[in-house]
């Protein structure tokens, strides 16, 4: 009989320390992806855990050779998991253009290139013309002040910067008055309420939920009113016994007294979708031909650009923001604005198929049923796997257009030994990862948001998870 006090001494011995671990073949090769600081950190983590789970389990005796082999395996899996967070591309096969989680929207080539472009030294700020200094962001506004007809233009780093930079300069020091059916909360913790309190601004509500009519907002005016504002409900709908004042009347309203109009458009678009079925969106130009005095709205929403607040208004009130402290703290950076000119640019081409997001709303279910099947005809070789097409619904996303679910043939699949959760975890963790949607026990794949470059890759993905190779000609031969 082994005496188990000793074989467990003897496996504490056989511990490898951590300069051992570190230099193994896999510790050599973690050590140029996370650092030396922190595989040390790790190391030194895995070996005390091992040491003890030893010590207070009576476990077999194990050699050097295993335990090591176990100490690499623990190292692998860690490192794994922290580099596992960073971020990299993924496959949105969910059908959700906009999708918050996975970065709202792609950019274009153009957008990307631009990027990568100003990624180096660049003309941010410079003007090689003249040799001397530039105005930042100068190009982007000047794109936006032709698409949306405003006089002036200003970037910050989001819509809800936007807001907070407008509430804070126009009415920090007074009121501003909003329709109680407009305090809405929009996802990513943007609420009005909080917002106007942010920035310092007293909110005076008005009207109802569902009805607010111009005598409200008449009514609340007082000598410290500042701002009347305008917030587009984005992914909130009252639907049935509603009223609000148009845009332009709320401008009157506004200038007869010696106030703003602020509209903040939430995704907006600069031309009409409503052939999109978007036809709640604000259209920018026509806002401000309404008569509002300044506009927000988002850049990675229906613009399909980056992150970014865009503002367009008056000259007067777009220099009060600029000039404002808070402007310098909300600024983009230039691979913002990067991206963001090259956008805008293919906007004012008219180029709806440059821009993905645009491109993919515009997909008609039928090209997308014929990509479909021409995967699903490729896939068909594979034993394990079961795809079919269905009809079914994709998404605006990204609180646009809630309302709004374009038409869409769907992937079907069904693996004959796997779950559905089986198969979209496994698909989830190939690489790139594939995120698909689960309904009615079927994992689904809605190629609208699956740029045609990326079939090969989900193609692989699908075959992989069959766990046998798509039926490629040559197989035949
Ligand atoms: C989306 C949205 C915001 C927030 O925009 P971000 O660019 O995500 O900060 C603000 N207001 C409205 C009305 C929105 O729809």
């Amino acid at each position: 009989m082994p005496n188990p006090a000793l074989s467990k001494t003897a496996t504490l011995r056989a511990i490898p320390s951590v300069d051992q671990l570190l230099r193994t073949e896999a510790g050599m090769e973690l050590r140029s992806s996370v650092g030396i600081t922190r595989l040390t950190t790790i190391a030194r983590q895995v070996t005390e855990e091992m040491r003890r789970q030893i010590q207070s389990a009576d476990l077999p005796e194990q050699s050097k050779d295993e335990l090591l082999g176990e100490a690499v395996e623990k190292l692998q899996a860690i490192c794994k998991r922290e580099t596992g967070s960073a971020i990299h591309r993924v496959i949105n096969a969910t059908g959700v253009i906009l999708h918050t989680n996975l970065g709202r929207a792609p950019l274009s080539d153009e957008a990307r290139h631009a990027v990568l472009e100003a990624a180096g030294y660049c003309t941010l700020e410079y003007d090689p013309t003249t040799g001397s200094r530039g105005k930042r962001g100068a190009y982007a506004e000047e794109l936006l002040t032709q698409l949306t007809g405003a006089e002036a233009a200003l970037v910050v780093n989001n819509c809800a910067a936007a807001a907070l930079l407008i509430l804070t300069v126009l009415a920090g020091d007074g009121e501003t008055i909003v329709s109680r059916g407009e305090l809405v909360e929009i996802g990513g913790d943007f609420r009005v309420p909080d917002v106007m309190s942010n920035s310092g601004t007293l909110m005076v509500e008005v009207g109802s939920t569902n009805r607010t009519r111009l005598d409200d907002y008449r009514g609340a005016i007082t000598g410290q009113s500042r701002l009347i504002m305008r917030v587009h409900p984005s992914n909130y709908r009252i639907i049935g016994f509603t009223a609000a004042p148009e845009l332009q009347a709320l401008a009157s309203l506004a200038h007869e007294s010696g106030l703003f109009l602020y509209e903040d458009a939430g995704s907006g678009a600069l031309d009409d979708l409503s052939a999109y079925g978007l036809s709640d969106e604000p259209i920018i130009r026509d806002s401000i031909s309404a008569g509002a005095d300044v506009v927000s709205f988002s850049g990675d929403k229906l613009l399909g650009a980056t992150q970014a607040g865009l503002i367009v208004g008056r000259h007067e009130i777009i220099d009060r923001l600029r000039r404002h402290s808070l402007y310098r703290a909300l600024r983009v950076d230039k691979l913002c604005l990067a991206a963001l000119e090259a956008t805008l640019a293919a906007h004012r081409r008219d180029s709806i198929e440059e821009i993905p997001v645009l491109r993919m709303l515009a997909l008609p279910s039928n090209s997308i049923e014929k990509r479909a099947r021409n995967l699903v005809e490729q896939l068909a070789g594979d034993a394990a796997i079961e795809a079919t097409i269905i009809m079914g619904q994709s998404a605006v996303g990204g609180g646009s257009g809630p309302n709004v679910h374009p038409q869409t043939a769907l992937i079907a699949l069904k693996h004959h030994t796997l779950s559905a959760d089986e198969v979209e975890l496994k698909l989830r963790q190939s690489s790139p990862p594939i995120i698909a949607r689960i309904a009615d026990g079927l994992v689904l794949i809605d190629l609208r948001t699956v740029d045609t470059r990326e079939e090969p890759d989900l193609l692989r993905a699908l075959a992989s998870v069959g766990n046998s190779l798509s039926a490629s000609p040559s197989s035949f031969n």
